[in-house]
């Protein structure tokens, strides 16, 4: 039989619906992979046992004959910023695990949260199976998933380079086919711009398309829980479990749920492209400037019109991000504090305000305290007007760049990084190059439209590179993720990518 997680997610699915093969041998499948490719570090936690038992409950349901969900015997990763009861959940923070004296903090001993988010739920619900959590960017702040405090994750295409961040472990595991889908959450980029340095499809919905109850606060009016999947069709699928509305988050959207999926099929005929000329300006690696051009070109040849578009405030996206962002940040992570959750320091005859400082000082990484320093001073009185309500303002321009785009075409095409995945510590000593690497992916956030990252080509090997895949970014307005399925399926029919894994570790 061929190897199932080499398959599109809907094929393992149906396979274990069918009684062709069990949830229980999938899993177990996906947990040999897992091994097989710990060097690359995209696991904080793996759910060994719980994954079995969840496996062999989806076995047993389908002996009783009962239906089976549309996630049926699926191993899934999930960022480990999302809640889950059975598993520890660490944000790759310090903060949030407990010491032992004499050893170093270890996710094993990290915060339990008493239920899971409801994207965890509901992908339980459609039998998936939860194999693990993945590795991350501290707090989901990053772009190189280097800021994690328990290692870093390698770019299964080239293992001395980042696979990107912040769900860096989300997308590597994907791309070695460790598991057949993952989930992660995009605040400014954080699945699209792992999707396109590791070769997968990842999707940032719009925001409120997905609850975000039991994701790990990072900036709130930002952060969205999407898919990554090797293929559209398999995020797709991922995507209508997950998506809709929920009681417990007050921004997620009633509206109904598109058929993602069936979008896959649609033809391109007089889909209109936008290409916006501000996305193709300066510090565009050539390579990557030219597949995503000559991805453009052949939709156009499929029967989509072309139009040049103007998003005149895109330059501003990068210092309206890092004020926003990091303004709620500072809110949002002042509630560890040592008092409620994993880490406590505290010396002896210490004071509470000691303990808090202690604890804060010792629990958070170096990007973390950054980002608090930042937003703390971005929202101080008499700052406040210069920098977070001229933001807030600036973020109003940036939205109507897309409501003036998307009054005359139907979807934005851009590359999602300016450059193919970078060396590992190639940008750490400098944190705005490290920022720099998010200029394409900024902007949607900040609108709150959807979009997502197809694998394009992969560039020609040089000396001082390998061939390293690139992502084509497609954009949509707010609600209408069916047409990133369409455009994404569309170009995975002509893509040169189409099939491309990267090489087995031996
Ligand atoms: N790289 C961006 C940052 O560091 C985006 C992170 C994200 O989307 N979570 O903030």
């Amino acid at each position: 039989m061929t190897d199932l997680l080499d398959l599109p997610l809907p094929d393992v699915a149906s396979a274990v619906q069918r009684g062709e093969t069990t949830a229980e041998a999938v899993t177990l499948a996906s947990l040999a992979r897992i091994e097989r490719d710990a060097d690359l570090g995209a696991f904080l936690h793996v759910a060994k046992d719980a994954a079995v038992a969840a496996a062999r409950q989806v076995d047993e349901k389908r002996r009783r004959g009962e239906p089976l969900g549309k996630l049926a015997g699926v191993p899934i990763g999930i960022k480990d910023a999302l809640c889950t009861k059975d598993a520890p959940t660490t944000c790759a923070s310090k903060i949030l695990v407990r010491k032992r004296p004499g050893a170093a903090p270890d996710p094993a001993d990290g915060f339990r949260p008493p239920y899971d988010a409801t994207v965890v739920a509901r992908l339980r619900a459609a039998d998936a199976v939860l194999v693990g959590k993945t590795n991350m960017d501290e707090f989901a702040m990053g772009s190189s998933n280097e800021n994690s405090a328990f290692g870093n994750v390698r770019n299964p295409w080239d293992r001395s380079r980042t696979p990107g961040g912040s769900s860096g472990g989300s997308a590597a595991c994907v791309a070695a086919r460790l598991v057949s889908g993952s989930l992660g959450s995009d605040t400014g980029g954080s699945i699209r711009q792992p999707a396109g340095l590791t070769g997968i499809v990842g999707v940032k919905p719009t925001y409120g398309r997905v609850s975000r109850y039991g994701l790990v606060a990072f900036a709130s009016s930002l952060d969205q829980v999407g898919p990554f999947a090797a293929d559209a069709r398999s995020a797709a699928r991922i995507l209508e479990v997950i998506a809709g509305h929920d009681p417990r988050d007050s921004t997620s959207s009633d509206l109904p749920v598109g058929a993602y999926e069936a979008a896959c099929d649609r033809p391109l005929e007089k889909l209109r492209v936008g290409v916006p000329e501000e996305y193709f300006a300066e510090g565009l690696d050539a390579d990557v400037s030219a597949s995503v051009r000559a991805a453009i070109d052949a939709l156009a040849a499929e029967g989509a019109s072309l139009t040049k578009v103007s998003m005149p405030h895109t330059r501003y996206g990068l210092a309206t991000y890092y004020i926003v962002a990091t303004a709620e940040a500072s809110s949002n992570l002042a509630r560890f504090d040592g008092v409620r959750f994993g880490l406590r320091e505290e010396a002896a005859g210490a004071d509470l305000q000691q303990m808090y400082a202690a604890t804060r000082g010792a629990g958070f990484g170096p990007e973390v305290k950054r980002r608090i320093m930042l937003g703390t001073y971005a929202l101080a009185a008499g700052y406040y007007d210069a920098y977070y309500k001229k933001a807030q303002q600036v973020r109003t321009l940036i939205k109507q760049d897309f409501d003036r785009a998307f009054s005359n075409v139907d979807v934005l095409l851009t590359p999602i990084s300016p450059t193919p995945a970078f060396e590992l510590g190639e940008k750490t000593e400098d944190p705005v190059t490290m920022y720099l690497s998010d200029v394409y992916t900024l902007p949607a956030s900040l609108a709150g439209v959807c979009a997502l990252s197809v694998p394009c080509a992969a560039t020609p090997a040089r000396a001082d590179r390998p061939e390293l895949p690139v992502g084509l970014q497609v954009i949509a307005p707010a609600f209408a993720e069916e047409r990133l399925f369409q455009v994404a399926a569309a170009w995975e029919r002509l893509s040169p990518f189409r099939g491309r894994a990267p090489a087995r570790a031996s």
